[in-house]
């Protein structure tokens, strides 16, 4: 119950935000690195192309599918999936390797099927689910971005159907209702500098 997790909440050198499709995460990873500059947010390499305004390095690096074939095979990656049947998706291991090696913390954006493969070679890290403030919301907020068509649509809430029950599986549950307060949550999670002793 929500009183346990709470009694348990502990602060992770790596701790893992996933959630369901359409919650927000992307829109709650981008406001953690406008907003909280101490924290190193992982850059995910991808097959997609980029959208505008999305830039190399800082969003994703965009990779071409033979590239990313080479990096699974040079296990140059911690987790990798598929995200939504089309582009696959993956983390970048050496960065996450030498930040921990420094003391510093890391922050994951990743979908559901890459957090349980973390959880598997990190046992430590900490998972967080984002979730939204009720079924509905979810619902207008997928539709609301536009970015999709309707079969789509219709796919993507099929996922997040399932996706939601993954929840029981997490260390966190997050509601994402206003996109500040859920931040602010996800960085208390984090060991930052000033919060290592504090709690
Ligand atoms: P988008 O294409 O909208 O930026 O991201 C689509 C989905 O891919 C999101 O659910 C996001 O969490 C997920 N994603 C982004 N990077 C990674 C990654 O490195 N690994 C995995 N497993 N999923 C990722």
């Amino acid at each position: 119950d929500r009183e346990s997790v709470n009694r348990s909440r502990r602060r992770s050198r790596l701790v893992v935000l996933a959630g369901p499709t359409a919650v927000g995460k992307g829109t709650v990873a981008s406001y953690i690195r406008d907003n909280y500059p101490d924290v190193l947010l992982s850059v995910s390499a991808t097959t997609r192309k980029p959208r505008p305004g999305e830039v190399e390095g800082v969003n994703y690096f965009f990779v071409t599918d033979e590239e990313f074939d080479r990096m699974i095979a040079a296990n140059e990656l911690l987790e990798h999936a598929t995200v939504h049947n089309s582009h696959r998706y993956g983390t970048p291991r050496g960065p996450i390797d030498e930040a921990l090696e420094r003391g510093d913390s890391v922050l994951l954006e990743i979908d559901i099927q890459g957090a349980r493969q973390v959880r598997r070679h990190m046992p430590e890290a900490t998972l967080v689910f984002l979730v939204p403030p009720s079924w509905d919301e979810l619902v207008r907020r997928l539709i609301g971005r536009g970015t999709e068509d309707e079969a789509e649509q219709a796919r993507r809430l099929e996922t997040a159907h399932i996706e939601l029950a993954a929840q029981d599986e997490f260390d966190h549950r997050i509601v994402n209702s206003d996109v500040g307060t859920a931040a602010a949550e996800v960085v208390d999670l984090l060991v930052t500098r000033g919060s290592a002793t504090s709690r």
